[in-house]
């Protein structure tokens, strides 16, 4: 059986970090930049040697072919672009593994039956221009409309970033694909959390994606003085967050197995030591892969809101700020994982993946599966973002296993 070895992947993470790699180890590279057109240019010249044919549509996604130019393929892949000072290892892993299969078919001279791609999808981190999944999103005919406006800190318009950069954000519609196109999508990412590194698994198979809910809730109380106000007149903005915060919690813990709840914003105005909080803005995220149980969990928090607004006699206005479904990703394709990754002995955990990723919009044009790679630490975003050599080894060849038998069945 072919063997796929850390050195190449390691030697092209190494590469592509070369690109945009900061002091303290990271790397900055955003989508559209000079650094990330190297980093394109790099893959691009990978893929070449592997005898790929290369297209870059209209939203800069990169898309290598392997095989026959005709018929639907297996395809695989990931992103190249970062957050500012992220680890090396968010996206490039997904790129360079898939890569290496057919790097690794290529040496074999193994000409699939079933042709593969390698897709690399531009702008996924959203870390320029906000939103993110863009090259994924254009792909699937679901990019929102006001996003080629958005600008960067300098500035500059998506739609002019990409216009400098080759494209054409006029005709985003061509780089819409069609399900015919497509047998499956297949993407290794690290998990950024702790899950697969406390179960002692160097791999997850990723059965589904959470969707999140976010919300705002802003209390309205008065803002009098800390020290002549008696506890019993009191319309403190605050506290009304704050008990809302930890009914949140409470509430995530009761709902299901899978629900996450996360308060991580709060603005108290007018935030002074010695007048009680007029007002207070907390920031709800609530996901879950099981949509009824986040529902659940969104309706119990609002009523809670309401509840404690009440108590309180403060003001309560709800900001509605956006909804993702959750996906399930293709169970066919998950099984197909499990059984390989017992015939090589790999260990894997078959896990859900609380992060959005573009996996999640491939869904709806192909059956879709994710390989998670432990994060040590469960760190991301970071130069600390770490991935061990032999999870990624183990990743890597099991992905081999399950495109050969995909391309080759
Ligand atoms: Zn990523």
């Amino acid at each position: 059986m072919a063997r796929l070895s850390y050195q190449v992947i390691g030697t092209m993470l190494q590469a592509l970090a070369d690109y945009g790699r900061t002091p303290e180890g990271g790397v900055t590279r955003y989508s559209f930049t000079d650094e990330d057109a190297k980093a394109r240019e790099l893959v691009i010249k990978w893929m070449k040697q592997c005898d790929m044919s290369v297209r870059i549509d209209q939203a800069g996604n990169i898309i290598g072919r392997y095989g026959s130019e005709d018929g639907p393929a297996v395809a695989m892949g990931s992103h190249i672009d970062s957050v500012p000072n992220g680890g090396i290892f968010d996206g490039p892993l997904g790129v360079t593994i898939a890569l290496a299969v057919v790097k690794k078919m290529h040496e074999l001279g193994i000409k699939p039956k079933i042709p593969l791609e390698v897709i690399v999808f531009s702008d996924e981190e959203g870390a320029r221009f906000g939103g993110g999944l863009f090259g994924s999103k254009v792909m699937t005919g679901i990019l929102e409309e006001q996003t080629i406006s958005r600008t960067d800190a300098n500035g500059i318009s998506a739609a002019q970033a990409l216009r400098a950069s080759g494209h054409d954000p006029e005709n985003l519609d061509q780089a819409k694909r069609d399900p015919s196109e497509l047998k499956a999508y297949l993407e290794v990412h690290i998990e950024q959390a702790h899950v697969l590194e406390s179960n002692e698994t160097g791999v997850g198979i990723v059965k589904g994606i959470a969707g999140p809910v976010h919300f705002l809730a802003e209390f309205s109380g008065r803002a009098d003085h800390a020290g002549a106000t008696p506890m019993t007149m009191r319309k403190d903005a605050l506290l009304g967050a704050c008990e809302a915060a930890l009914a949140a919690e409470e509430i995530a813990s009761r709902a299901g197995d899978t629900t996450v709840a996360t308060v991580g914003k709060m603005e108290v105005s007018p935030g002074a030591t010695n007048v009680i909080a007029g007002k207070a803005l907390i920031s709800f995220d609530i996901r879950d892969i099981n949509l009824t149980d986040r529902e659940w969990a969104v309706m119990e928090v609002k009523q809670e809101l309401q509840e404690i607004a009440k108590k309180r006699d403060l003001g309560l206005d709800i900001i509605e700020l956006s909804s993702v479904p959750p996906v399930q990703l293709n169970s066919n394709l998950v099984h197909l994982c499990e059984t390989t990754a017992a015939e090589l002995g790999i260990k894997t955990l078959t896990m859900i993946s609380g992060a959005a990723h573009d996996a999640m919009n491939m869904t709806l044009l192909t059956d879709v599966v994710m390989l998670f790679v432990r994060s040590k630490d469960g760190l991301s975003h970071c130069p600390e973002e770490y991935s061990y050599p032999d999870d990624i080894e183990d990743a890597a060849n099991l992905l081999y296993e399950v495109v050969m038998k995909l391309s080759n069945g």
